[in-house]
């Protein structure tokens, strides 16, 4: 399943031709396939059933409200990390009773909006933090629905920065303080028990981990179920990998029979929380070649795209495939294609391979989808790009471009900043 293909020599997603676009929003700009999406969630929740359970999205991958907005229509919940978030998700329409919220440090504060929005659960992941969601609840004269996070200890193969599954991880409660914890958490007049969760990282490109943390899991929830503490639902994360370069990943399909090959016939209800695999392949980040460049020992191409648009290959030498807009036949080069932001780690490739584009020229970075436009700043004084939604033929802008006025709306110059200029003078 794809929605980027060249036709007849011009790249298009889906039924537009990616130029055209550029010539009214400009460059660089993220551009999202809303048929492509569809069909992923579709396959996600083929994939799911017959297990009860839903389906909830991880809105860090991607949280635009137009994107979020098409997910809702479909039935699709949501994973929230912070209240940032809930309030994003709660824009957006996803049903308090489809939201879970996940993360290592929450506030009381944001654990009083969850409460008071009445979310599907909170996914704790410490005593401490069981123990203020309870005297939260109790002061809002609620009782919060919590599923604990659990430390499964499975090591995925995947980059350091995003495993979250490991002992030594920030993430969840280690299994030896587990039943202990539950034991806990069902005296708590505020808590109502009702889940399990775990989340073992992400772009996770084997089963294997699943069936390893599964393994650990389902006996200690069929123990807590003797001990007289029901779980309801069993919340198995997201991570789940793409195909960003030749990596081979596991289908929804394969990923979940596995979940149901280890539950056999016990009755819980699932959770799921994907984000990249949903997410990554909708989208690509479309850019211009500003100059090419060569230095004694490299050449450079040079985008205006850049670290503060898309991290990941800076942040975890992740690699993307880099296609031109219009094909063309000219001999290939080897090169690294750089934005203009002043760190050397400023790199969309490198030592890629390419047919040797000419300045002006536009180029797609392919499956940016996820963890790209959510995960941009302003890094240098460049504002955030346009993101642009695609249906069919026709397309609409999701989010303007930022302009210079945007990325100082919140910046006061009170009196004391006027001050320094007195000190100055006053020091001579
Ligand atoms: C980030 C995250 C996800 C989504 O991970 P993907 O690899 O994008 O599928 C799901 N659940 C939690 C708790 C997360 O932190």
């Amino acid at each position: 399943m794809t929605a980027f293909a060249y036709r007849e020599g011009s790249l298009f997603c889906d039924e537009v031709d990616l130029v055209s676009v550029a010539a009214e929003v400009g460059t660089p700009y993220f551009v999202y396939s809303g048929r492509l999406l569809i069909e992923t969630f579709v396959q996600f929740r083929r994939a799911l059933k017959p297990l009860p359970g839903i389906i909830c999205y991880a809105l860090k991958a991607n949280g635009n409200l137009a994107l979020l907005k098409i997910l809702v229509s479909l039935g699709c919940g949501a994973d929230v990390v912070s209240g940032g978030e809930l309030y994003r998700a709660l824009k957006a329409g996803f049903p308090p009773s489809h939201i879970v919220f996940a993360g290592v440090g929450k506030t009381e504060e944001e654990i009083r909006w969850a409460i008071d929005a009445d979310i599907r659960q909170l996914n704790v992941e410490s005593v401490p933090e069981l123990e203020l969601v309870n005297s939260t609840a109790q002061k809002l004269q609620r009782q919060a629905r919590v599923a604990l996070r659990l430390n499964p200890d499975v090591r995925a193969d995947t980059h350091p920065y995003v495993a979250t599954g490991r002992g030594d991880s920030k993430f969840g409660l280690d299994l030896a303080e587990a039943v202990s914890a539950y034991q806990r958490a069902s005296t708590l007049p505020g808590i109502q028990v009702t889940g399990l969760h775990f989340h073992l990282g992400s772009q996770i490109l084997s089963t294997a981990p699943y069936v390893e943390a599964l393994k650990k899991i389902i006996p200690l929830m069929e123990e807590l179920r003797r001990k007289g503490i029901m779980i309801r639902d069993l919340d198995i994360g997201g991570g789940l990998g793409i195909s960003y370069n030749k990596e081979v990943a596991p289908s929804p399909e394969q990923w979940l029979a596995v979940v149901k090959d280890e539950l056999q016939r016990l009755d819980y209800s699932v959770i799921i929380e994907p984000g990249r695999a949903l997410m990554g392949p909708a989208g690509a980040l479309v850019t211009r070649v500003l100059y090419l460049k060569k230095a004694s020992t490299k050449n450079f191409i040079v985008v205006d795209a850049g670290m503060n648009d898309l991290v990941r290959p800076s942040l975890y030498g992740a690699m993307h495939q880099i296609l031109p807009l219009r094909e063309k036949t000219a001999p290939s080069i080897v090169a690294d294609v750089v934005g203009p932001v002043c760190e050397t780690a400023d790199f969309l490739a490198r030592d890629r391979e390419m047919v040797r584009p000419a300045a002006g020229d536009m180029l797609a970075v392919m499956k940016t989808g996820a963890y790209s436009a959510s995960m941009s700043s302003n890094y240098n004084g460049r504002p955030r790009a346009a993101e642009v939604l695609v249906f069919g033929h026709r397309y609409a802008v999701i989010r303007k471009r930022e302009s210079f006025e945007d990325m100082m709306a919140n910046e006061l110059i009170p009196g004391l900043a006027l001050e320094a200029r007195l000190d100055s003078k006053k020091n001579g």
